[in-house]
């Protein structure tokens, strides 16, 4: 089916409709190898249609990235203080992306990206949160008793904590290593729950969520979910 060029490019999530019309007066967007001009429709089944000489994705595609996320960058599509930002990262894609709950400034590891609000909405809902897995390295060696306050919940500011898993791997110096799995996504929420038994935490890495892994990617890098992934996500 015919449509406006402006809204099957706002369709495909590359703008809005406003800025897609900008886009076809400045000549980039073509249909068939020759420039478009705006008021032009077209059939995305039939017409080869180009944005800066590349094709405009397939509507309503979902894309899911797993990131792993460098220390120093912005959870956020813009920072107005100007810092890195982890979209930046991800730059290949045109489409806009959101990212799926939040990890500080400086906490690395796997964090979600994609387009389909639902699925993010879904997976940060507090009544499906799913299991996210950290790696902490915490100042001075936690207890046996401290562990199990943790993991039977704790009380913070904004409430007890739900009952979470804790793991003890190892000490280094001064420090120790503990694997935190919650099902929560508060605010800060595992620094605040070490800092709570004394035993600030001086990093931190999201080591898994859900089914989903880092794998071999380091930090900066991503992959997409394959479509069997994003399924099981649902
Ligand atoms: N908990 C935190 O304290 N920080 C994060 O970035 C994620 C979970």
């Amino acid at each position: 089916m015919k449509e406006r060029l402006q809204k099957l490019i706002a369709n495909a999530g590359l703008t809005s409709r406003r800025q897609a019309e900008s886009w076809i007066e400045a000549g980039r967007v073509r249909v068939n190898g020759r420039p478009a001009t705006l008021g032009e429709s077209a059939d995305p089944a039939v017409d080869r249609i180009e944005v800066d000489g590349r094709p405009l994705p397939r509507g309503g595609e979902v894309i899911c990235l797993l990131l792993h996320k460098p220390s120093g960058y912005v959870t956020s599509a813009r920072d107005p203080q100007g810092r890195p930002v982890v979209v930046e990262l991800v730059k290949e894609f045109r489409e806009r992306l959101y990212p799926v709950g939040r990890l500080d400034l400086t906490t690395s590891g796997l964090l979600l990206l994609t387009n389909d609000g639902e699925l993010a909405q879904r997976l940060t809902h507090p009544r499906h949160e799913v299991e996210k897995t950290y790696l902490a390295r915490i100042r001075g060696h936690l207890a046996a008793d401290q562990a199990r306050r943790l993991e039977s919940g704790i009380l913070l500011e904004d409430g007890p904590t739900a009952p979470a898993k804790v793991r003890v791997l190892r000490s280094q110096g001064s420090h120790g290593w503990i694997e935190i799995s919650i099902r929560e996504g508060r605010n800060r929420q595992v620094r605040r729950m070490f800092e709570a038994v004394g035993h600030p935490v001086s990093r931190l890495q999201r080591i898994r969520l859900a089914f989903l892994d880092l794998g071999e990617l380091k930090p900066g890098q991503y992959r997409r979910l394959t479509a069997d992934e994003i399924r099981r996500l649902k």
